[in-house]
């Protein structure tokens, strides 16, 4: 597994990986692995990848200055054994100042599917995002690359950015890996006290609640749910930040929850910030 930290010189040899024609796929991630993370390898390498590049990269612009971009968990001995570990074949961990050079003034902007949601809530947070990743796109030039549904926004917005500035490759979304309780992997999961991991299993639950409505219903009018939801997590003390319903393709507000409607949350968990979502089937 190759090992770089030099965004020049990761560009290169992807360069020549493709020039012998192999099938590149890029994962892009923060750091502190796991079992999600390592799914999106796996989904690569099932699509058939020849090359996995992961990179790890907790990327300053996407962070608000309340944020916790300094605290963010870090562990860059094990983030590699992971990879090595799962089938990555080339790992790239820069650092922001060789990622953003003195006086870097380009950003991208996603100006549609970005706005509303954690896009409201956080601003700056997509520009950061977008750039990081046209960055990584045009580093790696991989034939395809693996998001996780745990960020369905952000999968929208990268989805869109893509498109529109015509990347030549696939945007894939893998799905949401959880524990065992049902609580979304997520790196920030760190954070938790064990009595605020346990509460915190009421987004999830919420979410599944959703669905097993709308599986014997067929169409639930989503006013009347929203606030169930929105009581269920704040019973088990968790500070709501959101709780939406949108098309899932689309992102437009959802009047109704049914097939293809997707239900999005996030909630404050003591000082964590925690997102889960489901599609409604
Ligand atoms: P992060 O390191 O949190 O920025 O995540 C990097 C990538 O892994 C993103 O595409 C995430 O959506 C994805 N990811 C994070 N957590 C999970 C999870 N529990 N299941 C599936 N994908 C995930």
């Amino acid at each position: 597994m190759k090992i770089f930290r030099e965004p020049k010189k990761l560009q290169s040899w992807c360069a020549a990986r493709r020039m012998e024609g192999r099938r590149i796929a890029l994962v892009p991630t923060m750091g502190y692995l796991h079992e999600g993370h390592l799914s999106l390898i796996a989904e690569a390498k099932r699509r058939g990848a020849e090359e996995i590049v992961v990179s790890v990269f907790v990327n300053p612009v996407q962070f608000g200055p309340n944020e916790d971009f300094d605290k963010y968990p870090r562990d860059e001995k094990a983030d590699l054994a992971k990879c090595r570990a799962a089938g990555a074949t080339a790992v790239f961990f820069p650092t922001p100042a060789n990622m953003y050079l003195d006086a870097h003034s380009v950003y991208v902007n996603e100006e549609s599917l970005s706005k509303g949601l954690c896009g409201a809530r956080r601003p700056g947070h997509f520009r950061g995002v977008c750039t990081v990743v046209a960055k990584l796109f045009n580093l790696v030039h991989p034939h395809f690359a693996v998001f996780g549904q745990k960020d369905f926004q952000q999968a929208a917005v990268v989805r869109r950015m893509a498109r529109d500035l015509n990347f030549d490759l696939d945007v894939v979304v893998a799905p949401i890996v959880r524990e065992p309780t049902g609580l979304a992997m997520s790196s920030r999961n760190t954070y938790l006290t064990a009595d605020e991991r346990a509460r915190a299993c009421a987004l999830s639950q919420s979410l599944f609640a959703a669905q097993d409505e709308v599986a014997a219903k067929g169409s639930v009018p989503w006013r009347a749910l929203r606030s169930r939801i929105a009581r269920r997590l704040e019973a088990a003390g968790l500070v709501v930040d959101y709780v939406e319903a949108v098309r899932a393709d689309t992102l437009e507000p959802a009047t109704r929850l049914e097939r293809g409607v997707a239900v999005l949350l996030a909630a404050f968990c003591g000082k964590t910030r925690l997102i889960d979502n489901a599609v409604m089937r």
